[in-house]
């Protein structure tokens, strides 16, 4: 049975790295598609305002806590999840497990980001199977084109790196159309793997301090990142209101 913590209407799964990409392994088994969605706080927030995108983040199959923010609000309101489990970490680990029976299709980025994330993935894991690479900004015209070719690809597992929200609107939207058993949403991941731009040194990440390198390297975050006092804030809100 599936346990989840309800973090402002978010449903996100209490669940640890290991058992999530066991999950991901179980669904690679199954007859559909399954979506897996990796909300932060940011995105979290983004769904107060936008009803379709929490009902997108509450119809995934896995949903995990991406971020030090969404475990300790989890951890507040009384339900910690065990974990924090990004999507990057996710994928990272995939990757490393390097399944035969896995191949990814990269889907996203600026053009020549995925190719080069490509190249950079078998380099770096020589086992792995990538069956395919598109862009990230295509128009709708072009659209049952790129599903097309992703199907050809004979891809299990197909990373979407558009941006949170427009990643979690295109697999919902798609999903019926695509062969592929696993949608993973993955924000900029893509270019990380590219080198085009640097996680958050270990212990920053581990101290939970990520936002703060994100800010400082990308200030056109900012605005962006306002919604993080306004997520402790409802979070705050909403364990007062449970206590009454
Ligand atoms: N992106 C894309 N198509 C778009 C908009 C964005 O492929 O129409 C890509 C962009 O190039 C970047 C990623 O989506 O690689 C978004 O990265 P960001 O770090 O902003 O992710 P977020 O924090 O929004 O999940």
């Amino acid at each position: 049975m599936r346990k989840t913590v309800d973090i402002l209407g978010v449903s996100i799964d209490s669940i640890t790295m290991d058992d999530a990409c066991e999950k991901i392994n179980g669904f690679l088994e199954g007859g559909e598609t399954r979506t897996v969605f990796t909300p932060n706080s940011e995105i979290i927030m983004a769904a107060q305002r936008d009803k379709t995108l929490k009902d997108i983040l509450n119809s995934g199959d896995l949903v995990v806590a991406d971020g030090a923010g969404v475990v300790l609000a989890s951890s507040i309101l009384g339900e910690k999840v065990p974990a924090k489990v990004s999507g990057i970490d996710i994928i990272r680990k995939l990757f490393a497990d390097a399944n035969p029976f896995v191949s990814f299709f990269l889907l996203g980025a600026k053009p020549g980001v995925a190719e080069l994330a490509e190249q950079k993935l078998i380099q770096a894991h020589p086992g792995i199977n990538i069956a395919g690479t598109h862009h990230g900004y295509f128009d709708e015209k072009e659209e049952d084109l790129i599903i097309a070719e992703i199907n050809d690809s004979g891809a299990n597992v197909l990373l979407v790196a558009l941006g949170a929200s427009k990643q979690e609107k295109w697999i919902n939207e798609n999903k019926s159309k695509l062969k592929a058993k696993v949608c993973i949403g993955v924000g900029g991941s893509l270019d990380v793997f590219a080198g085009k731009a640097r996680l958050a040194p270990e212990f920053i990440r581990k101290a939970g301090f990520e936002w703060l390198y994100r800010l400082i390297k990308e200030p056109r975050r900012f605005k962006r990142m306002l919604d993080l006092p306004r997520f402790m804030f409802q979070i705050l809100k909403a364990k007062y209101k449970r206590r009454r």
